[in-house]
């Protein structure tokens, strides 16, 4: 621990091999690629590179422990007693794990330790608890017959993550998978691979079979596309751009017709009525922006401010954004570390390269601080047309989007012209105008006087091309299940 008890900075990690049938291994092809520190640009280890070789053994041991071993068959209270001490092992490695996170990831370590890692052990705890109470019904049918649900497991899932919340992407993609007594293959993003393959060692020491859980880290269009399209996979379950999306679900048609849950990208409103609590407002606007570097799929990159409260607004945002401390994620000042990666950093900075171009009115950063490490200074842009790309695309880093409106109906109009759907926030006093707002906006997940509020037991999704499905929540495990309908004579 450092000062004020973060954790350190790890000083090493040794190289990583993969998980597949309970046996840690290299790759097939012998092949390994490199995870980077955003924070310094300097390689941290490296990691076994799974490609189609990888993901058939991998697939074909989640098939072998769905077919014959215990998990699906163990009783349902048991399966949720191991998920239970996974979640113990997570939590009593939270520091680890944490650190882990920020070195991959670049996020700040004290986010990590007070957002991530909570998040995720309340996910594991939350889907421990539903093992043992997923149920199906008893059908009054014509006849003298006895009819039931039985909610069975999908089988072999095939799993694809990204890189900006690694740890609460598996734990959402897990919780519900395991609970419902599925097998599954990981494939966590290329850019940040290490937390995935710590946690598949405490699945490991708490108990969880071999087969179950296999971990096959690589790049997209490798290991990635060899899962999506398998034959062998029943459901493949994406968190990405929405881009990627659209491959995932080809891949999925063009195979075997596998069922798809996608959470892909939004382009959020987060409005802002002249009659809302401004402190409140401003500070919800600054957090649903700028956490995690802005690398958030609910981001509210749309900041849409009323009229008359707009040049106070303005001007407020611009002196909090001011006042982030941007730098090293395990120091304990630090509010915004890194972007991932190169790549991640040289794209937000094409589109800032957009915004200005296109007339937004650049009123705070837009570059890259001199020095090691891929960090993007907080931007804020205001006077933001609806047809500006930044308006319009998702940006995924730290740039906040100003844009002006008069009235109720005008705002619900333009909210809703995008072609995402993901999430929403309305700021306001009046109720009324909160419902209407909350009702009339086409997004997943609206919050009204607060934003980025999540927890297990709360389904997140997108409408739109934001996603196909909702994860969290008992509607997870509808992602995870077969509904089998049994008719028996003579009931
Ligand atoms: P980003 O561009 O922000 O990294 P992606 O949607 O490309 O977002 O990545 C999310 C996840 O999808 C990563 O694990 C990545 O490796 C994976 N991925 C990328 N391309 C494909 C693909 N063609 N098929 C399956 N998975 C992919």
């Amino acid at each position: 621990m450092t000062s004020r008890n973060l954790p350190a900075k790890p000083a090493s990690v040794p190289g990583q091999q993969m998980l597949i049938g309970g046996q840690w291994r290299p790759s097939v092809s012998g092949k390994t690629f490199e995870t980077f520190d955003p924070a310094t640009g300097r390689k941290i280890c490296d990691v076994a590179e799974g490609d189609k070789a990888d993901i058939d053994l991998a697939v074909a041991a989640a098939r072998s422990a769905f077919e014959t071993g215990p998990w699906r068959r163990m009783s349902a209270s048991e399966r949720g007693r191991i998920l239970y001490r996974l979640a113990d092992l997570v939590e009593s490695h939270k520091e680890e794990l944490a650190a882990l996170e920020s070195l991959d990831n670049g996020k700040p370590v004290r986010d990590s330790l007070a957002a991530d890692l909570p998040l995720t052990i309340k996910c594991y705890r939350y889907y421990a608890g539903w093992a043992d109470k997923i149920q199906g019904r008893t059908i009054p049918v014509d006849g003298d017959y006895f009819c039931y649900t039985r909610h069975e497991p999908v089988g072999v899932v095939g799993q694809v993550i990204p890189w900006n919340f690694p740890l609460l992407m598996q734990a959402w993609k897990w919780g519900p998978a395991l609970a419902s007594g599925c097998t599954l293959v990981l494939k966590p993003a290329e850019q940040t691979p290490l937390t995935a393959l710590r946690i598949a060692r405490l699945a490991q020491e708490a108990g969880v079979p071999d087969g179950v859980i296999n971990v096959v880290p690589g790049f997209g269009p490798t290991a990635g596309a060899a899962l999506t399209g398998h034959m062998d996979v029943d459901k493949v379950a994406f968190t990405g751009e929405h881009t990627t999306g659209r491959l995932v679900m080809e891949a999925a048609a063009r195979s075997n017709l596998k069922r798809v849950s996608l959470e892909l990208g939004g382009k959020s409103p987060n409005i802002i009525f002249a009659d809302a609590d401004l402190d409140a407002a401003i500070e919800g606007a600054y957090f649903g922006l700028f956490f995690n570097q802005g690398q958030c799929c609910c981001a509210g990159s749309r900041l849409f401010v009323e009229e008359r409260v707009h040049d106070e607004v303005v001007a407020r945002l611009v002196e909090r954004s001011k006042s982030s401390r941007v730098g090293d994620p395990f120091h304990p000042g630090t509010t915004q570390g890194p972007q991932v990666s190169r790549e991640q950093q040289e794209r937000v900075l094409r589109y800032i390269g957009a915004g200005q171009r296109e007339g937004a009115r650049l009123l705070t950063g837009g570059k890259a601080p001199q020095g090691e490490g891929f960090f993007v200074e907080p931007t804020v842009f205001d006077q933001v047309r609806d047809d500006m790309t930044i308006a319009r695309e998702e940006i995924f880093g730290p740039v906040m989007n100003v844009l002006s409106f008069k009235d109720i109906d005008e705002v619900i109009r333009r909210g809703n012209e995008t072609m995402f759907g993901l999430a929403a926030a309305v700021w306001t006093r009046d109720i009324r105008k909160a419902n209407r707002v909350a009702h009339e906006l086409r997004a997943g997940t609206v919050w009204v006087n607060c934003y980025d509020v999540f927890d297990a037991a709360a389904p997140f999704g997108g409408f739109k091309m934001s996603g196909i499905g909702r994860e969290l929540g008992e509607y997870a495990l509808q992602l995870y299940t077969e509904v089998k309908t049994v008719t028996v004579a003579g009931g």
